[in-house]
């Protein structure tokens, strides 16, 4: 079996953060490297490695992620339209992945550009 993920540790409490959101399907903390005023990660309790390579019964983990994406924003006070927040994810060398754990990044708190780099 492969090494945990640093995500896998947080989520089985190896390593501590702290969580701004749990449910059965996910977890949410702030990125060690924000990007933005507001950097969340919401990661799936399942190893799914990366977004393209979930499969039918991930189904419900991956719309488990946008709903928490919802919970956290509405929580972090960036949900309102005219405030807002960006969803990413990163697949493969090309995408910008570097942990091999299905996440997705929150961000919020200034403009973000468009197109992205
Ligand atoms: P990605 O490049 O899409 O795979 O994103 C991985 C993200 O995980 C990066 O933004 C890192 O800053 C972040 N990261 C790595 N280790 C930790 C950690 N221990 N706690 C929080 N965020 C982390």
């Amino acid at each position: 079996m492969s090494e945990k993920t640093i995500f896998q540790k947080i989520i089985d409490r190896e390593i501590p953060a702290e969580l701004l959101h749990e449910d059965a399907f996910c977890v949410a903390f702030r990125d060690i490297q924000p990007q933005a005023p507001v950097h969340v990660l919401i990661v799936p309790k399942k190893l799914i490695r990366r977004v393209g390579e979930a499969v039918a019964e991930d189904r419900e983990t991956l719309g488990a992620l946008l709903l928490a994406a919802g919970v956290v924003a509405e929580k972090l006070g960036v949900r309102s339209t005219d405030k807002g927040f960006r969803l990413v994810i990163n697949h493969g060398r090309d995408g910008g992945e570097s942990v091999p754990h299905l996440h997705v990044h929150l961000l919020a708190g200034r403009e973000l550009g468009w197109p992205p780099g």
